[in-house]
């Protein structure tokens, strides 16, 4: 029975396993696969890195509780994080790689770094 190649349209026959026409049309069909998570996957870091360096910022600046409207407002992402859980009583601790922060009811946002020393 006839297939259609994914990559290049083709038709062609062979083993009912085969998914390809040709070996160059499996490779090029991953690599561009590979290409796409890999796009993905910085796109995510970049802003990881962004945030980080911000809440990093932040506590060298000595406010390690600001208003999540002023980093909001310096591009500051809350839809992307590393980990995030929730204890309760109390708000949900999210972490950017070793920085932790949590929001309060009243909008603020309070930041620990691990990896940060206040005498740096
Ligand atoms: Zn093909």
């Amino acid at each position: 029975m006839a297939r259609l190649c994914p990559q290049c349209g083709a038709s062609f026959q062979g083993r009912s396993d085969k998914r390809f026409c040709s070996d160059s049309c499996r490779c090029d069909f991953h690599n561009q696969q590979r290409r796409a998570q890999e796009k993905e996957l910085r796109t995510v870091n970049r802003i990881l890195a962004a945030n980080w360096r911000l809440l990093l910022q932040q506590l060298r600046l000595g406010r390690p509780d600001i208003p999540a409207a002023e980093l909001a407002a310096q591009d500051f992402n809350f839809a992307v994080y590393t980990a995030s859980r929730r204890r309760f009583p109390g708000p949900r601790t999210y972490w950017c790689y070793d920085c932790a922060y949590t929001v309060d009811r009243a909008g603020i946002v309070h930041i620990s770094c691990s990896g940060y020393r206040n005498n740096v």
